[in-house]
């Protein structure tokens, strides 16, 4: 996965090629060449991703989320976090497969749904309003409200094929080709990797 950095698809140290930002969160533990990688492994790398997914954006926003830095309670949120995505993980799989998320998981989103409601307001761009999705965090738990939000509608989505784990890595992505025919995560990272050792294999045969 080195080789493709400089692409756009790492911002950060993060990848993102999944087309909903979600699924970019689930591929915060890919398989680099040195085996699967936590790429949130405290809260410094949770900030960093938080702002590199645009997740949080205000610098009122950006300043808070700097002061959770040594927050014991971060911490605490962080692994609940991460016990999460691998909850998510096993529902997207199962989604792939053509099943659906196990009861147990939907109940946990939504009690989540509940606790943390997505917040929107109205802005006037030129003469236009706008509803925009308001997150001004204030405690580490507050970050539930985007996560669980993206899940439930990552769960409810009326094209459901579309998501899809890459036929030669961990990564998952939401297909947005016009054909509906992507197969990897990205051309720069296992496209070109496979497509070299089909090659390598006909010449060899
Ligand atoms: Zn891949």
């Amino acid at each position: 996965m080195q080789a493709s950095q400089k692409a756009n698809e790492w911002i950060d140290g993060f990848l993102f090629v999944a087309n909903r930002p979600i699924l970019d969160f689930l591929n915060t533990k890919p398989v680099l060449t040195d085996g699967p990688t936590e790429l949130l492994p405290d809260v410094r790398a949770l900030e960093r991703w938080l702002i590199a997914s645009g997740m949080v954006t205000s610098s009122k926003a950006k300043a808070v989320v700097r002061g959770w830095r040594q927050s014991p309670e971060a911490a605490a949120f962080l692994k609940q976090l991460i016990a999460f995505r691998e909850r998510l993980r096993e529902a997207v799989v199962r989604i792939e497969n053509g099943s659906s998320p196990a009861n147990a998981f939907l109940a946990e989103v939504n009690s989540l749904l509940l606790q943390y409601p997505r917040h929107t307001s109205l802005r006037k761009r030129d003469r236009k309003l706008i509803r925009e999705t308001l997150f001004e965090p204030r405690k580490p738990t507050d970050l539930w409200a985007p996560i669980v939000n993206a899940t439930a509608d990552l769960l409810a989505e009326t094209e459901s094929s579309r998501i899809r784990q890459c036929k030669s890595c961990v990564v998952h992505f939401f297909d947005t080709s016009k054909k509906g025919s992507r197969r990897w995560c990205s051309m720069n990272i296992c496209g070109n990797k496979l497509k070299v050792a089909a090659y390598q294999r006909r010449k060899r045969g």
